[in-house]
């Protein structure tokens, strides 16, 4: 597979079970992901499809780039990501290429997993207020064309239409080509996107075929922060003072990521304070760590959710 700036991505492999809490969240992406892709054939005999598409949103830090990591390396299946500042160019015409440069690379790779971060940011938003420059418009249309599947041979659809049919007739057989076409390109292409803002998406994405399956991530309460706790600190040598649960209570609004840099500084705390001889992280360390590392998180911004 050819490897490029964009792409197919080289990450370590990261398993479920590196993911503190969102049992549920990982249960819908081992369903609408890992198994589609594992195990096509028994989701063909019990009669059901997997999704064409996944749409993750939630405040940020909290797991869904992991998530989609986890999914990939669950399913043994190339991995190529695209974020929206990767996208951004200067030059006419160059973000959508890029695009449609990156679901060749997926086709040719496949099975293959498309990771979208922050498809917001690619497209533009929508709506009242909502703005999209020309570049996003464009990039918009490639990326219905690639989840219609219309995205690998226009022409083949345009063939549909040589025979005389009533407009009735001829909308049908381009919906069995559109369908058809789904099958064929995209079979083992899984587009996977994730957003901040769900509210600034084009209604037009989430259409049923496209991004369809939409899972909120939401941020970890008590019983999740002690597991991310936990996880962040499984390499630390802990003194028994240590008291993981108290920090979970001390941590509302703490993202996965505020409580992984709250979990390093506690230890580099430990070796300022103490020397480089220190051997324990105590719960002081914690507790001044505390006072360094503030939540991400806004009571306010999660009721946008
Ligand atoms: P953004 O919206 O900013 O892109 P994100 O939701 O994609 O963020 P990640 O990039 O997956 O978040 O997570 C950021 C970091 O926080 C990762 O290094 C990850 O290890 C840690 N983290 C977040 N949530 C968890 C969790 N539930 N369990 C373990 N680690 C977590």
């Amino acid at each position: 597979c050819l490897r490029s700036s964009v792409g197919v991505s080289d990450f370590l492999p990261v398993s479920w079970e590196r993911i503190g809490g969102l049992e549920d969240v990982k249960l819908k992406l081992k369903q609408s992901i890992e198994w589609p892709m594992k195990f096509p054939e028994a989701l063909v005999r019990m009669g059901v499809r997997g999704p064409r598409g996944v749409l993750l949103y939630g405040p940020p830090g909290c797991a869904k780039t992991t998530l989609v990591k986890a999914a990939a390396s669950a399913s043994h299946c190339s991995f190529l990501t695209l974020s929206g500042a990767q996208l951004y160019s200067p030059y006419v015409g160059d973000s959508e290429r890029t695009l449609a440069q990156l679901f060749r690379q997926a086709r040719a790779c496949s099975p293959s997993i498309v990771f979208l971060d922050e498809i917001d940011s690619m497209v533009g938003s929508r709506g009242d207020g909502g703005c999209r420059s020309g570049v996003q418009a464009q990039v918009l249309s490639v990326l219905l064309n690639e989840l219609d599947g219309v995205g690998f041979k226009t022409t083949e659809r345009r063939g549909s239409s040589k025979t005389m049919q009533t407009e009735g007739e001829e909308q049908e057989t381009i919906q069995e080509k559109r369908m058809e076409l789904q099958e064929v390109c995209n079979k083992d292409v899984m587009i996977v996107a994730a957003t901040n803002r769900p509210d600034a998406l084009d209604s037009a994405l989430l259409r049923p075929g496209r991004l369809d399956h939409i899972i909120y991530v939401p941020p970890p309460e008590q019983q999740a922060r002690l597991a991310i706790l936990q996880l962040h600190t499984e390499k630390m040598p802990l003194d028994s003072d240590v008291n993981l649960k108290d920090l979970a209570t001390q941590t509302h609004l703490f993202s996965g990521a505020d409580l992984e840099s709250l979990c390093k500084e506690a230890a580099l705390l430990a070796l300022q304070e103490e020397g480089m001889s220190v051997s324990t992280v105590q719960h002081q360390h914690f507790l001044k760590a505390l006072q360094r590392v503030s939540p991400s998180l806004t009571a306010h911004q999660l009721l946008q959710y």
